[in-house]
């Protein structure tokens, strides 16, 4: 049982089509996140998920019944923007009471509920504070105690963390999936950042310029990449260009690897895809690779090297072992480590 279907949506502004048809399913309860760079479409979508904006084609489904008619308010999805659009008049009380005060509902029911939000949001001792006077981080918590307090089933959440600093956003990270763990509803959440997208999410759709490029869990994407846009948006990778030679082999330039990907046409052209984690460095030189170190960037977790091989190809390698530039090393990796795609049609657009 779906909570949200999108069924071949399509929106176009002008001649430019911002949406080209997506169908997505979401099931009740999970944490799901729309990930592209900007100005692929997602505040688009999710607009149209919360009603502010019609698509030109397709049906939207809540709970098995189609909503594409509906105006917002008659919807049980409810938005955080990125800008919190909170009353700056109010405190946070009356922020949060807001919504309940337009339904009329008596004083005490109002107070127990807010105080239940505010309780879950950790912001039960700020119920008098200006709005004005709370930091970037309570202000957003203040947003989503407003958007959870009708119970919506669905909570859309366009950009919440962007405005804020690296550490209070990472801890916001945490609060936001306890958040949604602890309500049970689902959260459809938008990013432009794939670090946050992989921490916070049970399922990703990764977007490119209206398009739905690659949808899975986290791991999923992470692992098995289905063209050059998604391995390198999400993550960093070393993208070769090489042939299948058998099921289990492949060959780049010169030189044949052993892999476990199989399944492809014989002698297919083919991108092998290597994570810089995932590539070991030794101190043995003329194994299948080797490299001469041309940067060693000390990140603290691993340093950061990249090596030159003979063909001039520059990996990207990722070790927690001091390297120095001018060193001569051996790359080994594993056959399971090796991700090999088909080349994209997009590819040369992207590139
Ligand atoms: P994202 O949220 O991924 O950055 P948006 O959905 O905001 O992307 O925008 C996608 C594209 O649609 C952009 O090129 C943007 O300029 C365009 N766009 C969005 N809203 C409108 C609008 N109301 N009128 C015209 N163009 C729009
Ligand atoms: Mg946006």
């Amino acid at each position: 049982e779906h909570i949200l279907t999108l069924d071949q949506i399509e929106k176009s502004f002008g001649e430019q089509k911002v949406i080209k048809p997506i169908s997505i399913e979401m099931e009740r309860g999970k944490f799901y996140t729309l990930l592209g760079p900007s100005g692929c479409g997602k505040t688009t979508l999710l607009n149209i998920i919360a009603g502010f904006v019609k698509p030109d084609n397709g049906t939207i489904y809540y709970d098995g019944k189609d909503i594409t008619a509906k105006t917002p308010n008659a919807r049980e999805v409810n938005t955080v923007f990125q800008n919190y659009a909170l009353f700056p008049h109010m405190n946070v009380y009356d922020n949060v009471a807001f919504g309940l005060k337009l339904k009329k509902l008596n004083k005490k029911a109002i107070r127990e509920k807010v105080e239940e939000v505010l309780t879950l949001v950790n912001l039960k001792d700020y119920q008098n504070s200006d709005i004005n006077d709370l930091s970037g981080g309570q202000k957003q918590r203040v947003a989503i105690a407003r958007a959870i307090i009708n119970e919506p089933k669905v909570l859309l959440l366009d950009e919440p963390l962007s405005a804020l600093d690296l550490k209070l956003r990472t801890e916001m990270q945490y609060e936001l999936k306890a958040i949604q763990k602890r309500l049970g509803i689902t959260f459809v959440f938008i990013t432009h950042d794939q670090e946050e997208a992989l921490a916070m999410s049970d399922y990703i759709y990764v977007m490119k310029d209206g398009v739905v490029e690659q949808s899975g869990t986290p791991t999923d994407i992470y692992d098995e990449p289905v063209n050059r846009f998604v391995a390198d948006f999400i993550g960093e990778s070393n993208i070769i260009e090489g042939t299948m030679i058998d099921d289990g082999i492949v060959q780049m330039y010169n030189k044949r690897f052993e892999c476990v990907d199989g399944g492809f046409e014989p002698m297919a052209n083919v991108e092998v895809v290597l994570r810089p984690e995932d590539i070991e460095v030794t101190d043995e030189l003329e194994g299948l690779l080797d490299v001469t170190i041309k940067s060693s960037l000390f990140k603290g977790v691993h340093y950061e090297l990249i090596g030159v091989d003979n063909e001039g190809y520059e990996w990207l390698i990722q070790t927690t072992k001091k390297r120095l530039a001018r060193d001569k090393v051996g790359l080994k990796f594993n056959p399971e480590d090796i991700h090999i795609m088909l080349p994209g049609e997009t590819e040369d657009e992207f590139d």
